[in-house]
């Protein structure tokens, strides 16, 4: 197991690199793609056009792959502001719309009073969606995910790691019924690259990019998870009173429950 401060290193260092090569890719790729249709429209052999058409979808693969690498190297905050908790889970759903797929039932349980954090709406959509897509992969026979939030308050903890300070939090669950994982491989799923998936399904930058995106907005995710039975993500993100000063500054709420 890599140590919490070691593996945030890593993880900038690899931003860093990562983007600077990602960044260049996606521009060479974009130009990649567009001569690849331009050939295209001017093909009629079907089995040149089948040739070009494998070409094209390699190159797409190649470009979700520089776009995730790209979303993970971004290491600015991004557009931190005050968004409600309920309306990030919504969007996700309305989001994750039919990639989901038929067998794999999604419930959310919002919560029972209005819960604020301070963050960046699109990257904490991209946290659920990237929890909830893992959640289908693992069930490929179906299943559940639940996504529930609730308020809970966290007391001064010297053995909590890492140290969150005492307060009140928002904690987001993201629950699958799914194959689980062995505690070799729950120990490794944050660092980047770290893929047990088929090759050309996983780029095992998903989970390294969720870590960034709540680590850089004050929280921490811990997994626990039994093979064959499932999987449980918790997120704590500090909560924020829902409404806003006129200087942008927001006064910690009042918010109850507990752990
Ligand atoms: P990728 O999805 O590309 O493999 P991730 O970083 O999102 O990359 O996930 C890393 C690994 O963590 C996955 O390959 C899988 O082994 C494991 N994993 C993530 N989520 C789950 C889950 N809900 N159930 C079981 N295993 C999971």
């Amino acid at each position: 197991i890599i140590e919490r401060s070691a593996l945030a290193e890593r993880l900038e260092c690899l931003g860093q690199l990562a983007g600077g090569v990602a960044h260049d890719f996606n521009n060479l790729l974009a130009i990649n793609l567009n001569y690849i249709d331009f050939v295209l429209e001017d093909t009629l052999d079907p089995e040149a056009r089948d040739d070009l058409a494998r070409a094209r979808a390699s190159g797409e693969r190649a470009r979700d792959l520089t776009q995730q690498l790209l979303l993970f190297a971004r290491q600015e905050p991004g557009d931190a502001e005050i968004i409600d908790v309920d309306s990030v889970i919504e969007d996700a759903r309305a989001l994750l719309g039919r990639t989901i797929g038929d067998h794999v039932e999604l419930i959310t349980r919002p919560s029972r009073q209005p819960l604020a954090i301070r963050a960046d709406l699109g990257r904490m959509e991209q946290v659920l969606l990237n929890l909830v897509i893992n959640a289908r992969d693992a069930m490929p026979d179906g299943g559940t995910v639940v996504i529930e939030a609730s308020a809970v308050r966290l007391d001064d903890d010297p053995d909590r790691l890492p140290p969150l300070p005492a307060g009140p939090y928002v904690q987001l669950q993201v629950s699958d019924t799914g194959m689980g994982m062995s505690p070799d491989v729950a120990a490794r799923i944050f660092e980047p690259f770290f893929t047990t998936k088929a090759k050309g399904k996983g780029t095992g930058l998903g989970l390294a990019t969720v870590y960034a995106i709540v680590t850089d907005a004050g929280g921490d995710i811990t997994v626990s998870s039994e093979f064959n039975v499932g999987t449980t993500f918790r997120i704590r993100l500090p909560a924020v009173a829902a409404r806003e000063t006129r200087e942008g500054e927001a006064v910690a709420g009042k918010v109850g429950g507990g752990e």
